[in-house]
């Protein structure tokens, strides 16, 4: 005994086709395949569903439905048209999945426009700073001429005449099994149901161009190499009334020759002459804002650390800023002359125990002359 399909969808016997169309996605998406793979009779109530809202949306089916019932449409023959697909899945899919019997705009369901990937490349300091900058990419967007409906200003829109405004078509072909019948979109109105007389000069009657579109790019300061920004709703246009994807900016951020990154830190080496690290000097350390002067206390050792606080990198999550770290160099002179071979030659003959004798044991040395 099948059921009512009035009853299948929950709708009065008066129920337009708005109604039945609600009530059936409604219906459907509690029994989505995903959901439901270990209720055996999720297939069956699907296609009771299915099979419901396929003759309530047919005037002629619905008008034999009402006066003899399902035995009135067997009787002429009537079978739903999913018949002939395999799984419940591909049944479902075939409802849902963009395709043949969608229900959107004239039969369409709408889609979501794709996502678009765009790069760009920052140098140090702009990705450690924040930048905002400009990026450049194609996007398929509405057409401006035509506001869309991809027919020529001041010229009319018609209901396509090979599918009389359904927007979709049925093919048969016969099977060892049978005949299936499928529903396929309307090739020459593209499943709209309608067609401009004129098609706009602009997009060619497709409603849609692909543009140039150019936007600035709000970087939040502390930004990483390869991290991505995603802008929601400024990928491609979608379709039938979808919304629009989403835009994603790849950051890519230059190496920077005078800086190494290590975590919030930043770690820099500057070059001190031997003669002028044993005396004490005042130095330029780069910065990320400009250089700044380090001041090196006299008999300042090879590899010793100076910590400039804050002025590493910022962090995405409105913490500290991290630390600049400047390493010494002790450069020992080369190639002397003869004069300075001569000075350097009295002055070690000088050196004695206490100018050479320092509180760090052997660990600490080495610890110290293995970093970087
Ligand atoms: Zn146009
Ligand atoms: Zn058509």
């Amino acid at each position: 005994m099948k059921r009512d399909a009035y009853e299948v969808l929950g709708v009065g016997r008066d129920a337009g086709e708005r109604e039945i169309k609600k009530a059936f996605r409604a219906k459907a998406r509690e029994l989505h395949p995903d959901v439901n793979h270990d209720d055996p009779e999720a297939e069956e109530k699907f296609k009771e569903l299915a099979a419901a809202q396929e003759v309530l949306l047919d005037p002629e089916r619905r008008g034999v439905y009402d006066r003899y019932g399902w035995e009135g449409l067997d009787s002429r023959g009537f079978a739903p048209t999913f018949q002939g697909f395999g799984s419940f899945a591909d049944i479902f899919d075939a409802f849902f999945g963009g395709d043949p019997f969608g229900f959107g705009r004239g039969g369409q369901m709408a889609i979501q426009g794709g996502d678009v990937a765009v790069a760009v490349e920052l140098s140090l300091e702009d990705a450690a700073l924040g930048a905002s900058p400009e990026v450049s990419y194609d996007g398929i967007g509405r057409c401006e001429r035509c506001h869309g409906n991809g027919a020529e200003p001041g010229t009319p829109i018609e209901t396509c005449s090979r599918c009389g405004g359904q927007g979709r078509l049925q093919a048969v072909t016969r099977t060892p099994f049978g005949q299936v019948v499928r529903t396929v979109e309307c090739d020459v109105c593209g499943g709209d149901g309608r067609v401009a007389r004129e098609p706009c000069h602009e997009c060619r009657g497709r409603g849609r161009r692909v543009t140039r579109q150019t936007l600035k790019v709000d970087v939040p300061a502390g930004i990483a190499d390869g991290q991505r920004i995603r802008l929601a709703g400024r990928g491609h246009e979608g379709d039938f009334g979808g919304p629009p994807g989403d835009l994603y900016v790849q950051v890519r951020v230059r190496p920077d020759e005078r800086f190494v990154r290590d975590g919030p830190d930043l770690v820099t080496v500057v070059d001190v002459p031997a003669p002028a690290a044993a005396l004490g000097i005042r130095v330029a350390a780069p910065t990320l804002e400009g250089e700044t002067e380090v001041e090196l206390a006299p008999g300042t050792q090879p590899g010793e650390v100076i910590v400039i606080r804050g002025k590493g990198l910022p962090s995405l999550r409105h913490g500290p800023r991290g630390d600049l770290r400047v390493m010494v160099n002790v450069v020992i002179p080369r190639r002397l002359s003869g004069e300075q071979r001569e000075m350097l030659e009295r002055f070690a003959g000088t050196l004695d125990e206490d100018n050479l004798r320092s509180d760090e044991g052997v660990f600490a040395k080495l610890k110290r002359a293995l970093r970087g």
